[in-house]
């Protein structure tokens, strides 16, 4: 049970404020870019206040979708409706993409307030349509089923159907009711258990990249979200039964993952080896993909890296690579000529030629027994991801989530391909074991 005088947002108020000391620098870092997050119990009441707080006035538009329009727009326009005009604008099965953007921006043209209620392609959606208004919105969440409600990028997929992670703005005010979110289909929850899942894989992989190859490595954002991970994987099974605590302190975790990105300006820490592999699916599954949401995929993807990097970290000698194979030819017959052309280039950026393998081999061989040690102290052992991941109500298999194995496996190999972040995946592909690795994966 939760004390009643719990505060939710602590620790999130202060680094919003700009408060915020780092124990490792004993430095303060600017405030974060939201003008208010406020996560309660019950916000019965208070929803026409919380959006007049941020200075937001008449005439308001409400954007949701049908379930989310009965789960909470329903009552946050009924509110708004006592300080003024509103307008609900009901997206039937909305998709994140250009043509739904085009037509949410001209229909937000005249509201000076957008309100969104809803989770991932409801809040992108809004995000980026106000951007293109030079407004702000705010968002009441809906579900925990993703991290994407305090970061300033949207998700959108392109007209050409490449997926993108787009510049967009925070939301000026982050509204969650946890009664209402803590009632919201499991599995939408357990979607944003996933996407939290990965921090331990990403840290491996972001520790392993600035000790092999001096690229840059940030704490704080562990040090923020780690203390409410461990408790949320304790609470796993709260979030398949929908329990208020379990579901808040998710919404804690997704929250200070993307409040981590204000101390490094990207988003490596939540984002490495694990997202390309999810990343290279949505991209490239085209009539294979099984609908399924970002978060969903990464709880999966989260074990798949867990396997390929405790296949190395198991042995005490260290990896030994071969100069990166770019096959251009490949990756344009995968991804079409225009993507296979651009992630030829991005990984042409990161690949080894000869004298680069033999260099980092040396570094391995020198630094493998520290670095072994570290990133151990940072692993989850696969095994107890599962679990926890099942115990939410996660999916935890290719299979599961409904994406052909062949395919699977080939995002497995070819994932980081994708991106200039460097992960056991590129060691695993260099090493030639990543056929190997990914044929385990079913
Ligand atoms: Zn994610």
């Amino acid at each position: 049970m939760v004390h009643p005088d719990y505060n939710w947002t602590e620790l999130i108020d202060e680094i919003c404020a700009g408060t915020w000391v780092s124990p490792l620098t004993g430095k303060r870092f600017p405030p974060a870019p939201y003008d208010k997050i406020v996560f309660s119990e019950s916000l019965e009441g208070q929803e026409a206040g919380l959006v007049e707080s941020l200075g937001f006035s008449a005439p308001f538009a409400v954007v949701c979708d049908p379930a989310t329009h009965a789960a909470m727009g329903e009552r946050v326009t009924r509110a708004l409706r006592e300080r003024g005009d509103v307008t609900e604008i009901i997206l039937e099965n909305p998709h994140a993409d250009m043509a739904s953007v085009r037509d949410l921006t001209e229909r937000l043209k005249p509201f000076p307030t957008s309100v969104a209620v809803g989770s991932g392609t409801i809040n992108d959606l809004t995000k980026y349509a106000t951007l293109q208004n030079e407004r702000r919105y705010c968002v009441f969440g809906t579900a925990g089923s993703m991290n994407g409600y305090t970061s300033s990028t949207a998700s959108i997929t392109l007209d050409s159907g490449l997926k993108v992670s787009l510049p967009a703005q925070n939301p000026a005010g982050f509204f969650v009711d946890l009664e209402i979110c803590a009632a919201a289909p499991p599995w939408l929850n357990a979607a944003g258990f996933g996407d939290s899942l990965c921090r331990s894989v990403a840290q491996v992989d972001m520790w392993m990249s600035h000790r092999l190859l001096e690229t840059m490595y940030k704490h704080e954002p562990y040090l923020i979200e780690i203390p409410d991970e461990l408790r949320l994987m304790e609470l796993a099974r709260g979030i398949a039964e929908g329990d208020i605590e379990a579901v808040g302190t998710l919404f804690r975790v997704l929250t200070l993952c993307g409040l981590g990105i204000a101390f490094t300006g990207v988003s490596n820490h939540g984002s490495m080896g694990e997202h390309q592999i999810s990343h290279y699916i949505d991209c490239f599954a085209g009539d294979r993909h099984p609908g399924t949401l970002h978060g969903q995929q990464i709880g999966v993807t989260t074990l798949t890296m867990a396997g390929i990097q405790q296949h190395f970290l198991a042995s005490e000698s260290p990896p030994e690579i071969e100069a990166t194979s770019v096959d251009e030819d490949d990756m344009v017959r995968r991804m079409g000529p225009e993507v296979g052309a651009q992630c030829a280039e991005i990984y042409h950026g990161k690949a080894f030629d000869p004298a680069g393998a033999d260099r980092l081999n040396e570094r391995m061989r020198t630094l493998w027994p520290e670095l072994r040690e570290e990133c151990l102290q940072m692993a989850v052992p696969r095994q107890k991801l599962r679990q926890y991941l099942d115990l939410a109500g996660g999916v935890t298999s290719a299979q599961a989530l409904g994406v052909p194995i062949d395919f699977y496996r080939e995002a497995v190999s070819h994932g980081h391909e994708m991106r200039n972040r460097f992960s056991f995946a590129d060691i695993a592909c260099d090493s030639r074991v990543i056929q190997e690795l990914s044929a385990a994966e079913n």
